[in-house]
């Protein structure tokens, strides 16, 4: 697999963490029609919770995610305050009392919240649902403000997965993207998550950053691989500055170009596999014990906001401003403004304030998807048999592989699609030809490599 394929393709495509993608959620989905869809959830559904904490105490230039610098506490214990109301309404929404086996902090940074708020939060979420004893919790954590003391305080809180934003070890990339993190800071993380019993580590790895270079993916893949995490993840920069202005802070020539970002990317996959990683899509890589590498074989690796996910509840409840959550009847998202998400809450109404109903066909293509991206592989005819459709419905659908299939990124036997090892990268082009929405609405991806 070349470069050429790289500049052939209009690589601009989601990277399908949702189906259909959020750029074509829309505002009929509100608060009334979240509680009526939580209300008619069956009783037994067990369920994803996924918490939103929207603050940083500084800006990393390269950051895509939604959130707001904060120099004091004050707007962060409000937001909690909100956080735990709103907690109450969904439980209350619910027909029942119902069990959650994952639970997610994403951000922003969650470990912005102090030790007792953790404990306040969970004692909430033990008193309205069924945490089960054998439940995941994650959360994502910022290393260069964590403390033992603080990691003590997560292990109290029930934490046991941690996933630590690493990005680049080498100091002159670390100023061009502002954020000082020293290799030795984030080890000793991992040694107190470790000796807390905090034992599930997730590193998340950038290339594409300025003044990368190929020699310095490789020391950064080396020293990862020294603090054995249990999870990898490989992420290209995307340089969006016209979605993010804080991005404009990033010099433009100090990015390494597309051939070169090409390189280091395929240098850190085989890097990590050389090292006894097993990848997962094509970005993700788990240690051979890890559960992640288990579903691979088993078929049971699934995708959602997070990412590459081994949970497979059918329902994720999204708490906290812009949170998006999904239900088997479509996808809810939260109010995005902390001043909407909190006025909303405290008249009682639950924030969503878009999202989906999926239709029939929307769920056919989801699946397809879903597995692509997580199989490498789908039989049409299985997916098209679930959801009752004749697999013509698809033809047009597969006419479009033709070309990727051409250049030798996938092969289309009778209904069977598969993705090649070398067309691996282009996992989501493969994906895409399944999209009914692609090209239409306002979506603006980043690259698929
Ligand atoms: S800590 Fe994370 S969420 Fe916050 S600005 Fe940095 S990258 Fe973004």
């Amino acid at each position: 697999m070349t470069n050429d394929l790289i500049n052939k393709y209009d690589l601009r495509v989601p990277r399908y963490t949702s189906y259909p993608t959020a750029p074509h959620f829309n505002e009929g989905v509100n608060g009334a029609v979240y509680k009526k869809w939580l209300s008619e959830l069956p009783q037994g559904t067990p369920l994803s919770l996924y918490f939103h904490i929207p603050f940083c105490d500084e800006m990393c230039w390269f950051c895509g995610c939604y959130t707001k610098i904060v120099k004091r506490y004050d707007p962060v214990k409000e937001y909690l305050g909100a956080l735990l109301a709103e907690i109450d309404l969904v439980a209350d929404a619910l027909p029942g009392r119902f069990s959650a086996k994952h639970l997610h902090w994403g951000g922003g940074s969650p470990t912005m919240l102090k030790g007792e708020d953790w404990l306040a939060i969970m004692t909430k979420l033990r008193d309205r649902f069924d945490v089960t004893d054998d439940a995941e919790v994650a959360v994502e954590l910022d290393p260069r403000t964590a403390t033992e003391d603080y990691v003590r305080e997560l292990q109290l809180a029930g934490v046991n997965r941690a996933s630590i934003g690493v990005q680049s070890y080498e100091p002159k990339v670390q100023e061009a993207i502002n954020r000082i993190q020293p290799y030795e800071t984030t080890k000793q993380v991992i040694e107190w998550l470790r000796a807390h019993d905090i034992t599930r580590i997730n590193m998340d790895l950038m290339y594409g950053l300025p003044f990368q270079d190929t020699a310095e993916i490789e020391r950064m893949v080396d020293l990862t691989v020294d603090l054995q995490p249990n999870r990898i993840a490989l992420f290209g920069y995307a340089h969006v500055p016209w979605m993010k202005s804080h991005q404009k802070l990033i010099k433009e020539e100090t990015l390494p170009d597309a051939a070169e970002r090409w390189k280091q990317f395929t240098l850190a996959v085989e890097r990590l596999k050389a090292l006894g990683y097993v990848q997962i899509g094509f970005d993700h890589f788990a240690h051979p014990d890890d559960s992640m590498a288990n579903a691979v074989e088993t078929g049971e690796l699934h995708r959602n906001f997070q990412g590459y996910t081994t949970d497979s509840a059918p329902a994720m409840l999204g708490f906290g401003a812009s949170a998006i959550g999904y239900l088997p009847q479509g996808y809810v998202q939260n109010e995005q403004p902390l001043k909407a998400y909190s006025q909303a809450i405290y008249s009682g109404v639950l924030p969503a304030a878009r999202g989906i109903e999926l239709s029939a066909d929307d769920k056919l293509r989801r699946d397809i998807i879903e597995r692509i991206m997580c199989d490498l592989t789908v039989d049409l005819a299985d997916v098209c048999k679930a959801h009752d459709f004749e697999v013509s419905t698809l033809t047009d659908d597969v006419a479009k592989l033709a070309p990727l299939s051409a250049d030798g990124i996938c092969t289309v036997d009778d209904t069977r699609i598969t993705v090649s090892e070398d067309g691996r990268p282009f996992v989501r082009l493969v994906a895409s030809a399944f999209d009914a929405y692609l090209g239409s609405g306002q979506g603006r991806h980043s690259k698929a490599v």
